[in-house]
């Protein structure tokens, strides 16, 4: 299987243009890695996974740091239900096996 890679996307959260990076999706992947990494480009641009985890919502003091100083987030956990192939236990197996 090829490498994941990250890509950049420009996206919106709660009003703020934001940069996005998302795992590629390799051509040569099994369809159950392609899935849970669709997933996970799902959860992370939309902030919905078809499992029902969402994105975390940001505070309201981390709303006005980054309007104050244009600050970034580097990391925002989406907790994906135990049976959904993006999670991360799950979506590392998948990987493995390929
Ligand atoms: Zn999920």
């Amino acid at each position: 299987m090829n490498t994941i890679r990250l890509e950049p996307v420009i996206g919106d959260m709660q009003g703020i243009r934001t940069l996005f990076l998302v795992p590629t999706i390799p051509d040569d992947a099994p369809g159950p890695v392609r899935e849970g990494l669709a997933r996970r480009r799902l959860a992370t641009i939309s902030g919905l996974c078809p499992c029902g985890a969402r994105r975390p919502k940001l505070s309201r003091q981390q709303l006005r740091w980054i309007r104050r100083k244009g600050a970034d987030i580097h990391h925002l956990a989406v907790l994906h239900e135990p049976d959904c192939m993006a999670s991360d236990d799950n979506l590392a197996t998948l990987i493995q096996a390929a």
